[in-house]
Formats: structure tokens, C-alpha cells, sequence
């Protein structure tokens, strides 16, 4: 895909519209997570460097009706300083002539947040008029916000028809590792998907089995597949009117040559809890009084040795209850051979979505993959083959001078 970098643009004395992800977790009026905060600093830095004058975009929750306290971008701007080390001001509204005032101050090089564009109805609804005023503000617009980019709204599609247009370093790198691991990937590639239920990521299967050469199923999601081939899952979580939707996917996947991988042996437990009494079976043997929690160490060891005949490795959500310990097991020992394949340079392994970060961090490796994406929906928009819509602006765009 075309498109093109702020490396690539000059921007001396330029007024930047930056749309960045600020919606991050928060208590209590502090930051709780900053790893979106902090993963835009390369990106702010060269705007800086370059001498471009700021003005950072962004949504923050999902505020109904109009400006609020509770919603407010203002208390970021303490936490944007700390990570970023540059002062940043604050203008109390994206639009109209309070946002406007503050604007014409900047100086090049100085960094002004705007309050949250969900304010204004027309962010959402992609509105012309609301757009417009958005690029009333600004010179050139550069989108580094890959996880909202499945939204088609002003400031992630709209301004690109508007402003000339430029990709950040975080939207430049979360598009090179996506298309490292699935458009133009190293084979073989083998895909993890585990997860609750496969209800809500039939289309990414199905997508996925038609580009990688194996897919391994954990998490519920496994039973399911298992129930739809016959196999006792117990009490195990499985979606039992979905075992067409499963025998549609693996039928699709014999006629596209990808294997699926399913666990061979699972940890269960009589009732359900932190710490509970549990035995490993193999998956042949599921008593129908047990619930499956985790994947089995014989299925750790499989999928490790099939991950060492992979050269890429595209991975979504938990093969086990992670949250409770000790079901995090399987999906730690998992993670961990990804890590070192990829430390010892045999492995190219992306990762992202929802619950996927939190347990690659519970397990203690995800600095160590090629990438973890911090985007919920746009990666499983992504994963489904889908066109973001403000990825696709991008390269439709007015093109930066
Ligand atoms: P998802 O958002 O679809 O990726 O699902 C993540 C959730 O799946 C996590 O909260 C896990 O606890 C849950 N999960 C993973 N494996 C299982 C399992 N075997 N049984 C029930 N829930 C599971």
C-alpha cells in the first residue's frame, strides 16, 4: 500500500493535525496503562525535530450528548508531558474559535492536546461540516491511530480528503508488521487463535485459514471444534449450534491446504477457581462432568515443534482461562516458545487484539515478539481481511507536499 511517511514530508513551521489513540485505561483521573501514550513519542519527537507545530487529536470514551467532565482529554496532558518530555497545552475544545486561538499561539516545535473530538457529533458521523472545521485548524494531517482506524469518522478518514496526508511511525510500523505476518509474510505461517468463543471471530477463521498453512485452535473456542467433530468436551465452554459454522471453517481450510491444529491433551477441573484442583487428560478422554481450562504440557510441546518449522506467527487471544492461575500455564509455556523463536531469529511473530496483550504481558514476553499491537477491533478487523477505512484514506489521500 501507498502512502506516505512523515519521514518524507517537510514540515518546518507547519501546523501537524496528529490523530492519536488516547483512549487509554484510566482511574480515578490517572493514567492507568501508558503504553499507548508512550508508543507515540517517536512520532512526536519528529514533528518536534522537524519544527512542525502540534495539535494532538483524539477520541476518549464514549461520551453521549456533548462535552463533559468525565470524558475530558484534560487530564491527560500531565501524563503526555511525563512520556513524551515536551510541554503540552490544552485547548478546550477541536474546533471553533477556542481551538483556534490556542493554534495561531503555537510556536514550531510546541504541542497543543485538544479536548475530545466524541464531543461534537460530527466526528462519528464523518460529518463534512464538522471535518472541515477540523481542517480549518491545520496544515497537514498525519493519522498515527492504526486502532482507530476501522472507524470511518472525521479526524480518522474524513481529514484525509481534506489536508494533505501523512502516516506516523506508529501507524508506519503497525502496517509494516501486519503485512509482515500476513500480506507478504515468510512461510510457513501459522496462526494461534484461542479465545472464548468462536462466535465472535468466525470471519477472522475463515479468513485465516484460507492464508496460513496451519492454524492452531486453544481457549474455549478449541471445544467447539472439537464438540463439531464428535469429540467429548464435558462441561467444557463450547457453542454447540455453532459446530456448522466450525465444520464449514475446517472444510474450508482442507480445500485452502492449512492444517488445523487442535489441543491433544487439556487441563480440567471439577469446579471452577483460583488454584483449583485439576488433572491433565488427553483430549480423547474429557469426562463429561469436567470443564477443559488450559491447554496440556503434550500440546504445548506439539505446537512448539510445529512452531519451529515456521519462519511467521500471527497470534489471537488466551488458549487458557490466563487470568486464573494456575490456567495461565498453557498459554505462558506458548508464549514463551514464540519469544525465543523469535529472539534466536527463526520466527517473525505478531500479536495483538483485546485480551492478547494482556496475556502476552502476564507471561512475561511481550517485548520479546517482532510486534504486539495494542488495537482491539482493528486488528480483528484486520485479521478478517477487512479494509480500515483510514487505513485505505491514507493512500486515497491528498498527498502531503
Ligand atoms: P477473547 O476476547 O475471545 O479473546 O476471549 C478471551 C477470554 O477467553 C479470556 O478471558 C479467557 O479467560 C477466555 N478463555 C480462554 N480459554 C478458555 C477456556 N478453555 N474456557 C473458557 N474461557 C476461556
Amino acid at each position: 500500500m501507498a502512502f506516505k511517511s512523515i519521514r518524507d514530508v517537510a514540515l518546518s513551521g507547519k501546523t501537524v493535525l496528529l490523530r492519536a489513540d488516547l483512549n487509554v485505561p484510566a482511574k480515578d483521573g490517572k493514567v492507568t496503562d501508558t503504553t499507548r501514550i508512550d508508543r507515540l513519542k517517536p512520532t512526536v519527537d519528529e514533528l518536534v525535530a522537524k519544527g512542525a507545530k502540534v495539535v494532538v487529536l483524539s477520541h476518549f470514551g464514549r461520551p453521549k450528548g456533548g462535552p463533559s467532565d468525565e470524558f475530558s482529554l484534560k487530564f491527560l496532558a500531565p501524563a503526555l508531558e511525563k512520556s513524551w518530555g515536551h510541554k503540552v497545552a490544552f485547548a478546550e475544545d477541536c474546533v471553533g474559535p477556542k481551538a483556534l486561538e490556542k493554534v495561531k499561539a503555537l510556536q514550531p516545535g510546541q504541542i497543543l492536546l485538544a479536548e475530545n473530538l466524541r464531543f461534537h457529533k460530527g466526528e462519528e458521523a464523518n460529518d463534512p461540516g464538522f471535518t472541515a472545521d477540523l481542517a480549518k485548524l491545520g496544515d497537514i494531517y498525519v493519522n498515527d491511530a492504526f486502532s482507530a482506524a476501522h472507524r470511518a469518522h472525521a479526524s480518522t478518514e474524513g481529514l484525509a480528503h481534506l489536508l494533505p496526508t501523512a502516516a506516523g511511525l506508529l501507524m508506519e510500523a503497525e502496517l509494516n508488521a501486519l503485512s509482515a505476518a500476513l500480506e507478504a509474510p515468510k512461510k510457513p505461517v501459522m496462526a494461534i487463535v484461542g479465545g472464548a468463543k468462536i462466535s465472535t471471530k468466525l470471519s477472522v477463521l475463515d479468513n485465516l485459514v484460507r492464508k496460513v498453512d496451519v492454524l492452531f485452535l486453544g481457549g474455549g473456542m478449541a471445544n467447539t471444534f472439537m464438540h463439531a467433530q464428535g469429540i467429548e468436551v464435558g462441561k467444557s465452554l463450547c457453542e454447540k449450534d455453532m459446530a456448522d459454522e466450525a465444520r464449514k471453517i475446517m472444510a474450508t481450510a482442507k480445500a485452502s491446504g492449512c492444517e488445523i491444529m487442535l489441543p491433544v491433551d487439556r487441563v480440567i477441573v471439577d469446579k471452577f477457581g483460583e488454584n483449583a484442583p485439576h488433572e491433565v487428560v488427553s483430549a480423547d478422554k474429557m469426562p463429561k462432568d469436567r470443564e477443559a481450562v488450559d491447554i496440556g504440557p503434550e500440546t504445548v510441546k506439539a505446537l512448539r515443534k510445529k512452531l519451529e518449522s515456521c519462519k511467521t506467527v500471527l497470534w489471537n487471544g488466551p488458549l487458557g482461562v490466563f487470568e486464573v492461575k494456575p490456567f495461565d500455564k498453557g498459554t505462558n509455556e506458548a508464549a514463551k516458545a514464540v519469544a525465543d523463536l523469535t529472539q534466536a531469529g527463526k520466527l517473525v511473530s505478531v500479536a495483538g487484539g483485546g485480551d492478547t496483550v494482556s496475556a502476552l504481558e502476564h507471561a512475561g514476553v511481550a517485548e520479546k515478539f517482532s510486534y504486539v499491537s495494542t488495537a482491539g477491533g482493528a486488528f480483528l478487523e484486520w485479521m478478517e481481511g477487512k479494509e480500515l477505512p483510514g487505513v485505505a484514506a491514507l493512500s486515497q489521500a491528498k498527498k502531503a507536499a
